[in-house]
């Protein structure tokens, strides 16, 4: 997430206790290179990420039985995208892990998920645009 991010969700639950510094868990994903900021962006020094915590079970400390407690407007950025694919200079295709091929309605995914595509690109244009600042590129 970003550290504007973790401000927004620090400010709305009034704790602190729900992310921490992690290394990324594969190796192929430092192998990236359809974005070629991303991990410039993204990466400490040493390696790691600003992230979630993870429960015992492994998922998001904050998911819950009844899905995210967090209002879509104070959602980590990269959540509120999911599943688009994107990059710094364009918003993709939904991604090919999304088992996308169980749903049959003939109406739009996108909009079925409440992702609409206009909605999706700000979100992508105000990450990178955190990613930036905290960055001091901005
Ligand atoms: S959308 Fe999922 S991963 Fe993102 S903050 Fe909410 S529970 Fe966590």
């Amino acid at each position: 997430m970003t550290e504007a991010d973790k401000i927004r969700i620090q400010k709305h639950f009034g704790t602190n206790d729900f992310w921490e510094f992690r290394p990324p868990v594969s190796p192929e994903y430092l192998e990236q290179d359809d974005d070629p900021n991303w991990l410039g962006y993204i990466l400490k020094t040493d390696g790691t990420r600003l992230v979630m915590k993870l429960s015992n079970l492994g998922n998001c400390t904050l998911l819950t039985s009844t899905g995210c407690p967090l209002p879509l407007n104070i959602r980590p950025l990269v959540c509120r995208l999911h599943p688009y694919c994107f990059t710094e200079t364009e918003l993709q295709n939904i991604e090919s892990e999304c088992p996308k091929d169980l749903y049959t309605s003939d109406e739009d995914l996108s909009l079925q998920l409440g992702m609409d595509k206009n909605l999706a690109e700000s979100w992508r244009v105000q990450l990178y645009k955190e990613l930036r600042q905290q960055n001091g590129l901005e």
